[in-house]
């Protein structure tokens, strides 16, 4: 089954043919780590974990890189206010992604580089262009040079007047050209900075993915990936940068670009008030449905976040985890997991995951029905492949159940199972109405009694 990737460069959905298929290459741009990150961030690393499982299973060896931008504006205005050096802020920041990430369910990249480990091959990037004749020094700063690079805005679609209009800022006087961008900048002695030719300072955003990409996948990657919102400029100009420092290579060979999120309806903005932090939304909900949510979606389209989808995908997870909480006791077949043709077929079409998920609701119907172990291993086998389904059905019903005491839910339980045996019904009731003042719902079945946390 070939796989099938929409090309925001080509405007194509085309088949994938990786330059080597013995060592596939992907680049995810990611967080820039001065805060917590807002929920409208983990739909790329969720979206692309995907993508990157799916490509493991057609490639031997697949080498998946995802950046921390550790050096930026934002993060020495925090650094500066909090008088600590910039690493306090991006250790805290990169540490607490990282969790994040994990408790998604998105295991770390192959290779997280950080810009400030790449100040080397940042400052012998740029020295190329300079070279090139596609950079320039100014004022301490150097400039790309947008006319060196006839292609500028392929990737966009946007021509020179829409970009400068973009921009929208005071155009500085060393630039030649207005759409000119910062690839090194001066720092000011109470800010980071390292020495360079063009004096101590800093380097500019775009710059550090170039460097970073090619240090470790190479000067052509199969493909770059990261938010609609940072196709322009930040791709255009890493596009821009890794093509003219390599002699006109092509940089990355698909582009990828997952859409925004919305929040009931609306942009997620500071302005706003409604932004929405992972850190926080985790300690919510249960982790697995905020995936579910994000996977919900075509990865191109909108995906708008509201307590009523996140309610529904909770209500779906139930229902799948209901259907192997009673198949508990099905062996499954030996051997590794099967993977769903339907699943695959689904995501080989350009990461089909509405799809993918509604297949993988006909195999938990078909699992309910028949019983079978090959109907539940075709059940755990698709919820792999999306990174769904994989915790201890019992674990799902009693999460956030860390204010409960498990062991004197199970001594109460246990109670109230005596209690009945003897006919005792008042003490039973007297066991059932404590639970529920507890917090704890239960439910008699063939299988005896199960509980779990009642949603709040
Ligand atoms: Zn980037």
């Amino acid at each position: 089954m070939s796989i099938s990737l929409y090309n925001s460069l080509s405007r194509r959905t085309e088949t994938f043919t990786p330059l080597n298929p013995e060592r596939v290459t992907v680049y995810l741009c990611g967080p820039t780590v001065y805060s917590y990150v807002h929920i409208g961030n983990a739909r790329g690393p969720v979206v692309f974990d995907v993508l990157v499982r799916l490509l493991r299973r057609h490639y031997p060896n697949v080498v998946y890189a995802r950046n921390i931008t550790d050096v930026d504006d934002k993060i020495n205005a925090a650094a500066l206010e909090q008088g600590v050096p910039i690493s306090t802020i991006t250790d805290r920041f990169a540490a607490a992604y990282r969790e994040d990430m994990a408790t998604l369910g998105i295991p770390p990249p192959d290779i997280e580089p950080h810009a400030t480990a790449h100040i080397g091959e940042i400052t012998a990037m740029i020295e190329m262009l300079i070279a090139g004749g596609h950079a320039y020094a100014a004022e301490g700063h150097v400039l790309f040079d947008v006319a060196s690079y006839a292609a500028y805005g392929a990737l966009s679609g946007r021509d020179t007047e829409e970009m400068i209009a973009g921009a929208r800022v005071e155009v500085a006087p060393y630039k030649k050209n207005p759409a000119d961008f910062v690839l090194w900048k001066p720092s000011q002695p109470e800010l980071p900075g390292w020495d360079s030719p063009w004096g101590r300072g800093r380097p500019g955003w775009h710059i550090e993915c170039s460097a970073m990409s090619a240090a470790h996948l190479g000067e052509t990657i199969d493909i770059h990936a990261g938010g609609v919102d940072l196709q322009f400029p930040h791709h255009e100009n890493e596009i821009a940068q890794s093509t003219c420092a390599h002699g006109g290579k092509t940089f990355a060979r698909w582009w990828m670009h997952n859409g925004m999120l919305t929040f009931d309806g609306r942009k997620m903005s500071k302005s706003l008030g409604n932004v929405l932090h992972v850190h926080q939304l985790l300690q919510q909900h249960p982790p697995e449905a905020l995936r579910l949510l994000l996977l919900r979606g075509h990865y191109r389209q909108p995906l708008d976040w509201s307590d009523a989808a996140i309610a529904q995908s909770i209500s779906t997870l139930d229902g799948w985890y209901r259907v192997l909480r009673d198949l508990a006791d099905v062996s499954l077949p030996d051997g590794a997991l099967p993977v769903p043709s339907g699943i695959e077929a689904a995501l080989c079409d350009d990461l089909n995951t509405p799809q993918a998920l509604a297949e993988l609701s006909m195999l938990a119907d078909a699992a309910r029905q028949s019983g079978t172990p090959e109907a539940k291993a075709a059940l755990l086998g698709g919820g792999a492949l999306l990174g769904l389904l994989q915790q201890d059905p019992e674990a799902w019903f009693q999460r956030g159940s860390d204010g409960v005491d498990g062991a004197r839910v199970e001594a109460l339980l246990e109670e109230r199972r005596a209690a009945r045996a003897a006919k005792d019904f008042a003490r039973a009731d007297a066991i059932r109405a404590e639970l529920t003042a507890m917090g704890v719902v239960i439910e008699d079945g063939a299988q005896g009694t199960r509980w779990s946390v009642a949603k709040a």
